[in-house]
């Protein structure tokens, strides 16, 4: 009843925009879930991966190794990763060149899951997440928005499914690609990955204590909307 007097959905201060957080796996449909629920609350989505693809995609670049924290670590202060919305679609930039497409190889995610475990990376990306989930009503996916960049979000949602039906998804999605990759070799890198995420020191991945959990290993994708 106060909420609604106050026209204060889910407890939020007045002025304070509305942020609603997606953590989960790899391959578990953050990013295009989010995309629809964004759309059907008219708000924007924030990938907050494609800005660590983006850091990745910088060190791999200038030959700089991702598991040398000492040189990415003194470097990634140079990459210029700035977000942008284009038809209220995120367009990721790296020093004005937009690198949406070129962030999704293989070889970039590899690298951006091992980037992301140095803490002076995290430091620059948790504090630019910030940044911008202060200025618009947003769904922000990632992997610590519920643990980190936004502790006190209203709302929480951690998206999982099983490791082999993660797999299978991003297998199918691929082989549409053109992208002949076998299943096994899939579900392999999504392990290795995950491990990497799940056991690194600064912010690993985990279920935050007041986030809901959506397993949709049996849901379409319209259930998860939902
Ligand atoms: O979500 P996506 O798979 O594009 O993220 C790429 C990598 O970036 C992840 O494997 C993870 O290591 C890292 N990441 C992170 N924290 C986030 C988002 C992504 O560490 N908030």
């Amino acid at each position: 009843e106060k909420r609604r007097l106050n026209k204060q959905p889910y407890g939020r201060k007045r002025d304070m925009p509305m942020n609603i957080a997606i953590d989960g796996p790899v391959g578990a449909g953050k990013s295009s879930i989010a995309d629809q629920v964004a759309q059907r609350l008219h708000i924007l989505h924030l990938d907050t991966g494609a800005m660590y693809r983006t850091v990745a995609l910088y060190m791999l670049r200038n030959g700089i190794d991702p598991q040398d924290e000492q040189t990415v670590s003194a470097r990634c202060g140079e990459a210029d990763v700035r977000v942008a919305y284009r038809d209220g679609a995120q367009r990721t930039m790296l020093g004005g060149e937009d690198v949406s497409d070129l962030i999704r190889t293989g070889e970039v995610s590899a690298a951006a899951s091992a980037i992301s475990k140095w803490p002076a990376v995290r430091r620059r990306m948790v504090a630019a997440q910030r940044e911008i989930a202060a200025t618009a009503d947003m769904l922000i996916d990632g992997r610590d928005i519920g643990t980190r960049v936004l502790i006190d979000a209203p709302v929480k949602i951690f998206l999982t499914a099983t490791p082999e039906e993660r797999a299978r998804r991003r297998y199918r999605q691929q082989i549409e690609k053109g992208d002949m990759t076998p299943y096994e070799q899939v579900l392999a890198e999504l392990n290795a990955r995950d491990a990497q995420d799940m056991n690194r020191e600064t912010d690993p991945l985990r279920q935050a204590e007041d986030a809901v959990l959506v397993d949709s290993t049996n849901m379409t994708p319209e259930q998860v909307v939902d």
